[in-house]
């Protein structure tokens, strides 16, 4: 189930791209296996997958104590300050930067281990009270604020779009995260240059990629339901 859920991604994927006049190496598929056994994420990687997406500090340093070969991980969850300890040499890049403090913690423990970590800063786009992020006019003086912390090197955006049976509500949503980034970009502050914007799910993924994505995060749609909402 698996190949058959991934060949139709990369599919979908590929079709987006044609559609938006896109390059498919402008796009990094996400397999999202958070919840999922080793086992799957095994199958995933025989049919090319290199790069899984998880929420919880905890299943990654699992999962990472058995996956030795070369994939990467990305830290896709809320994260907080006290589990940042664990991260350095386990993820290449943590989507969910939305505070100071996480900021500042992420700058303490990857300069500890003489690392530098590829961060996002997650905008709730939407406003969604359920969700983290900052909301889209906080977003500027923030990625100022963190722009001197040495080992962080800000990439881009991170957003959730909403729950919805349909993917165009979410177009907006897309289309103002790329705006947001250009817009932060053209303020020229000192060492930022985002390249990366991460959104579009199973649900929304190929509007997100008409829209800009370079990162879509895939979870239902490659390994089937969870079997618990997280
Ligand atoms: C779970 C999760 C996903 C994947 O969701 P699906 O709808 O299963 O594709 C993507 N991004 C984040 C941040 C998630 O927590």
């Amino acid at each position: 189930m698996i190949r058959e859920n991934i060949e139709i991604v990369e599919k979908n994927i590929e079709e987006a791209c044609k559609r938006a006049g896109r390059d498919r190496s402008e796009v990094t598929l996400i397999a999202v296996s958070k919840t999922k056994p080793v086992s799957d994420i095994r199958q995933a990687m025989e049919c090319g997958m290199r790069v899984f997406g998880e929420n919880k500090v905890q299943e990654i340093r699992e999962k990472t104590e058995e996956i030795k070969e070369d994939v990467s991980f990305h830290m896709i969850g809320h994260l907080q300050a006290n589990k940042v300890k664990y991260l350095p040499g386990k993820v290449v890049m943590i989507h969910s930067v939305d505070n100071v403090k996480l900021a500042q913690e992420i700058e303490k423990q990857f300069a500890k281990n003489n690392m530098t970590i590829d961060v996002l800063i997650e905008v709730n786009m939407a406003g969604e009270d359920s969700k983290f992020g900052l909301s889209p006019s906080d977003a500027p003086a923030f990625v100022k604020e963190i722009s001197a912390l040495p080992h962080l090197n800000i990439r881009g955006l991170m957003t959730i779009a909403p729950y919805t049976e349909d993917p165009e509500s979410n177009r907006i949503y897309f289309r103002g995260l790329k705006k947001l980034l250009e817009d932060i970009n053209a303020m020229g502050i000192d060492g930022v240059h985002m390249d990366t914007l991460s959104m579009g799910m199973t649900g929304d993924y190929e509007v997100a990629i008409e829209e800009g994505a370079t990162f879509v995060r895939v979870g239902t749609g490659i390994f089937g339901e969870r079997n618990y909402v997280i």
